[in-house]
């Protein structure tokens, strides 16, 4: 019973790359770098593995950024190419590669982190990749000419990582979909579908994540203009709650989410976001207990997964350790509690 997991990025220490970043520069370049990735990768697992946590993650310890990193193992993109693009329904500007031509994966992306995950720990491994309509809200495209066209496109070459993930032994697949909060009506025309081709015929568990962003500035601006309610997971719940995927992680603790909306995901693990990622106040065991009690009267125990709001990446590498521990504490509270 609530079984403890992250949403999946965690800070890259200063040796590997420019620390509090969204798109940091590594600080190494060839083989030394793919061997500061894993060596990162392998502390993470032991800092979630002594925090408690009990399905880890490998950090994203290997990928500059959690769209960008698996677009450069795919053919047809143009990284010279960049332009500044208005993303997430234009919330803020980032500088993102074009598509040019038919997409095509060039080899495996994560074999490397996710094998060496595989091998140093004996914990249950989860391992996230992009969501399909997340990676067409964060590309230009010169080609395709259509995003549900293109979001499929990327969803066969997600769909073929992923099979090779869960061969490399991976327990869950998470796809990452924070457009899923910004696009709802295209989520029902074509965002789930593109998911579920993304995650089909899978070895092992499948999940999203969808939430409300990194804790930047214009999070946290677009945050302010969405009323007393965040009713966007309203939107997509009842159809999320008819498809294939197995798990999916929600933005909870201070945010303006209502919790009942968490009874519309009927059937599926919740992973539930205990931990705040837009703050460095360390959250206290009792206050991440108190968050999976509310949640109790919506989602069977058995089904809720305490788990961050979103990925900690930008993170300061000390305070990131520390909500850790707060993660795995409270979960332990709510269980002696709750059980
Ligand atoms: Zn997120």
């Amino acid at each position: 019973m609530f079984e403890t997991t992250i949403a999946g990025s965690l800070p890259k220490p200063g040796w590997l790359a420019e620390t509090g970043k969204l798109w940091p520069r590594w600080r190494l370049e060839g083989e030394a770098l793919a061997r500061a990735k894993l060596d990162a990768t392998l502390l993470w697992i032991k800092e979630q593995e002594d925090a408690g946590i009990d399905m880890v993650t490998d950090g994203e310890q290997s990928r500059q950024h959690f769209v960008h990193g698996f677009l450069e193992q795919v053919a047809g993109i143009d990284f010279d190419r960049k332009v500044e693009l208005g993303i997430r329904a234009n919330r803020y500007k980032a500088l993102v590669p074009t598509v040019v031509g038919p997409l095509r994966l060039e080899g495996r992306v994560h074999a490397a982190e996710a094998r060496l995950a595989r091998a140093r720990t004996r914990r249950k491994l989860k391992f996230t990749l992009p969501g399909p309509m997340t990676i067409v809200d964060t590309i230009a495209d010169r080609h395709y000419g259509d995003r549900a066209k293109l979001a499929m496109a990327f969803a066969e070459l997600l769909n073929e990582e992923a099979r090779a993930l869960a061969a490399d032994g991976v327990d869950m697949v998470q796809f990452d979909e924070p457009a899923f909060n910004v696009y709802t009506d295209d989520v029902k025309r074509w965002g789930i579908a593109a998911l579920e081709r993304a995650a089909a015929g899978l070895a092992c568990r499948t999940g999203v994540h969808i939430c409300y962003g990194y804790g930047i500035q214009a999070n946290l601006d677009w945050k302010a203009t969405l009323g007393a309610e965040w009713r966007q997971y309203e939107a997509v719940f009842p159809a999320l709650a008819a498809s294939r995927i197995d798990a999916v992680s929600v933005e909870c603790i201070h945010s303006r989410v209502p919790m009942r909306l968490l009874a519309l995901l009927a059937g599926k693990d919740v992973m539930l976001g205990v931990i705040d990622v837009a703050s460095d106040r360390v959250e206290t065991p009792e206050e991440v207990a108190g968050v999976i009690a509310a949640a109790t009267e919506f989602v069977p125990k058995a089904r809720i997964l305490p788990c961050t709001n979103c990925g900690m990446a930008p993170m300061d590498r000390g305070v990131a350790g520390a909500k850790l521990a707060a993660l795995a504490d409270g979960a332990r509270l709510a269980r002696e509690r709750l059980a």
